[in-house]
């Protein structure tokens, strides 16, 4: 199988995540899709395979030279975000494209344009695998998950491309932030690890966001409008002031490179209650502080308004990687001098975003980030040049060669 045929077979399975369900995997469809690699890992001859209940698969490729090599892992998730149904999708080849416009679905008349999308124009002459409009595409993170198999497979193929134990892991739930949590490091048994799981080709990062997850409850006091009259307190109304009253300026719409932002998730409600949610996220640790006690005086002031109508909680959800990378620079080192090597222009930038490698850089494996090769992940507009996959293969075999020199 290629990267593609891997890419599309697991791209039709739906893997969606839910935030809600607070069981792991989130979903069962991941454990289905689990199952089913594991089935094609054993027929690899891979070593050491195991699932365990929570959808976390590992194997290991061994070693081929006698020579003392570090143990390296590569890691990819096996959910797809839940901002969009990854139902029935329907990955479609858009071969040699031409620098236009794509008609993704003609029915509801969704088009994949470089009017909207210029980086479009970077793939012209190339091959793109598209959506038909209904879905997000999930080459986040299944091409990872395709092009690490397909390096594996070349490795075996190719015995004398010299390479120490070779570690890969599959995990459930990253999109809702969960994916690193009953990851287990120690079983794993890496020095360090990649994350197959960034965007377009030549990416490469290791700072991520620090992030945390706000709720916001407000109780209103419901009463008939027509007797309401310096009786009833409108929890919507209470909700669209608090929200009125956040910077605009540090939106995700409004911000960029190393800016943060104050991300409104949800509303809901009715007069009697409303709950808000909110993400926070900042490179820097102090202003991502910053950020969050800004929100706690906001709920302050809000109560000063309306008195004891409103809660909130903040959680911390993962914390920039950098601290944990930068003493061991050598792993991105290796990782860019791989691209190089296969004719990559590395970009190396800032992730505004996470990875399930934040999470794991702080329980003990450094986990730099290496691209997937797609783009708009999490909608409809998502598409991957195959070209971008057959590189990141390269990238991971390279890795694996230069580790063991
Ligand atoms: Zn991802």
């Amino acid at each position: 199988m290629t990267v593609v045929e891997r890419f599309i077979k697991y791209a039709k399975f739906d893997t969606e995540s839910n935030p809600e369900t607070g069981i792991t995997p989130s979903t069962p469809g991941q454990m289905v899709l689990a199952r089913e690699i594991e089935k094609e890992l054993r027929e690899m001859g891979l070593e050491d395979i195991t699932l365990d209940d929570n959808a976390y698969l590992m194997a290991t490729l061994p070693a081929n030279t006698d020579k003392k090599v570090p143990v390296i892992g590569f890691i990819a998730h096996l959910d797809t975000s839940p901002d969009l149904t990854g139902k029935d999708v329907n990955p479609r080849i858009v071969n040699n494209y031409d620098g236009g416009d794509v008609v993704l679905n003609k029915d509801t008349n969704v088009i994949l344009s470089p009017k909207d999308f210029p980086e479009m124009l970077d793939y012209k002459g190339q091959d793109l695998i598209v959506t038909d409009g209904n879905t997000l595409l999930g080459a986040d993170d299944k091409a990872g998950i395709a092009e690490i198999i397909t390096a594996i497979k070349y490795l075996q193929e190719h015995p004398e491309i010299k390479h120490g134990k070779i570690r890969i892991a599959f995990n459930p739930d990253e999109e809702i932030g969960l994916g690193a949590h009953k990851f287990d490091v120690e079983k794993f048994g890496c020095e360090w690890a990649y994350t197959m799981d960034g965007g377009p080709i030549g990416e490469l990062e290791y700072e991520n966001f620090n992030a945390a997850g706000v709720k916001i409850n407000i109780q209103g006091r419901s009463v008939h409008p027509g007797y309401a009259k310096d009786k009833m307190t409108n929890a919507l109304v209470v909700a669209n002031k608090l929200i009125s009253l956040l910077p605009e300026s540090d939106r995700p719409e409004h911000t960029t490179g190393y800016e943060g932002f104050f991300h409104l998730t949800n509303v809901s409600g009715t007069v009697d209650s409303a709950t808000i949610g909110y993400i926070i996220r900042d490179h820097d640790r102090d202003l991502f502080k910053a950020r969050k006690q800004l929100m706690h005086d906001t709920v302050d002031f809000i109560n000063k308004l309306y008195p004891e109508s409103t809660t909130i909680e903040i959680k911390d959800q993962y914390y920039n990687m950098r601290e944990k990378v930068e003493p061991v620079k050598h792993i991105v080192d290796v990782a860019f001098e791989a691209m190089v090597a296969v004719g990559v222009t590395p970009i190396v930038k800032p992730i505004r975003g996470g990875t399930d490698g934040a999470q794991l850089s702080f329980k003990g494996l450094p986990c730099p980030n290496i691209f997937g090769g797609g783009h708009n992940f999490h909608g409809r507009y998502e598409f991957i040049p195959v070209q971008s996959m057959e590189k990141a293969v390269e990238v991971i075999v390279k890795i694996a060669e230069l580790v063991a020199r």
